[in-house]
């Protein structure tokens, strides 16, 4: 798929080129001749982590053949991801024994989703986040939600039917608002407790969409509850999954309605207002009171397409 002419944002995590192969995978016959072609290829993970090969210097997803996968141990049957010039790609997740084997061969390494986004080709980091999502969905999606009964994979993954009572769960995805909001000539940016909070890197607001709830009023909320702010004007930027786990994140601007401050201390260490000047400044990493996220996170762009407006 050509992701350049529908999105002006071309975001790590989105740009997947293959085609997912949505009428393909309701032939079951068709899907378990492709897994024994000789022409498809096999993506490799283990514990999450994905199977990449350096060639003079650069990384890339290792695509394994049938040939080179038949000796390994995997899940019961592999994650169709979908087609491209006529070859079928499929995911696998292997044990702890075959991927000391497989990494026997030094050309081979498991690196996590998130190293492996920053060296790989950028519509690589698409399928990454399609693979890591779908295996990690399947392995805790085992059994019925209903009856507790095993669940039978089906449309190469897409569908998990329950082998007793026929309930079907369908891959799931959480969508996270994300949002900068503004006042005039400066932004709102906090540092949330956990990771970031032992350095001076201040992210945009960001929380899970409620149930029943729209994007619009979503933003309202969090702004809310994170910083004791009223907003307005909601506006929509652009979208990224992030494969920890299996999240959409929904990146958004909105107007200051009311601009003091009241934080969560349970959820917040720090919001503050940072001005335009502020934040140039930490985008071009000459800031030391400001660090921002890097480029691979939908808030950099945020920030920067706010800083960057007349
Ligand atoms: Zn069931």
């Amino acid at each position: 798929m050509n992701t350049e002419s529908i999105s002006k944002f071309q975001h790590t995590f989105s740009q997947n080129p293959l085609n997912r192969g949505e009428t393909e995978r309701r032939d079951e016959q068709w899907i378990s001749d492709q897994e024994h072609n000789a022409k498809s290829k096999f993506m490799v993970l283990h514990n999450l982590n994905i199977l990449v090969e350096e060639n003079d210097g650069a990384k890339s997803i290792a695509w394994l053949s049938q040939d080179e996968i038949k000796n390994l141990t995997y899940q019961e049957r592999p994650v169709l991801l979908g087609i491209q010039y006529d070859i079928t790609h499929f995911a696998i997740s292997i044990s702890e024994e075959s991927a000391t084997f497989i990494c026997t061969d030094a050309r081979y390494e498991f690196l996590d989703a998130r190293t492996c986004a920053g060296l790989v080709a950028p519509e690589s980091t698409g399928i990454i986040a399609q693979a890591r999502i779908q295996i990690n969905w399947h392995q805790k999606n085992k059994f019925c939600s209903v009856c507790g009964k095993p669940n039978n994979i089906f449309r190469g993954g897409q569908v998990l039917r329950c082998s007793s009572c026929k309930n079907e769960t369908f891959p799931r995805t959480d969508p996270v608002i994300i949002m900068v909001v503004t006042d005039k000539n400066r932004c709102l940016l906090g540092q949330s407790r956990g990771r970031l909070s032992q350095t001076n890197t201040y992210s945009a607001l960001a929380g899970f969409m409620d149930q029943g709830e729209s994007i619009e009023e979503a933003v309202a909320r969090e702004v809310m509850e994170e910083a004791g702010l009223e907003v307005k004007n909601v506006s929509y930027h652009s979208s990224q999954p992030w494969p920890f786990p299996n999240t959409l994140m929904i990146g958004c601007h909105a107007e200051a309605k009311t601009t003091d401050i009241h934080i969560d201390d349970e959820e917040m260490i720090s919001v503050k207002w940072f001005t335009k000047e502020d934040v140039k400044l930490a985008l071009k990493g000459n800031n030391p009171e400001l660090n921002l996220p890097a480029p691979l996170a939908i808030a950099h762009h945020l920030i920067k397409s706010w800083a960057n407006e007349d």
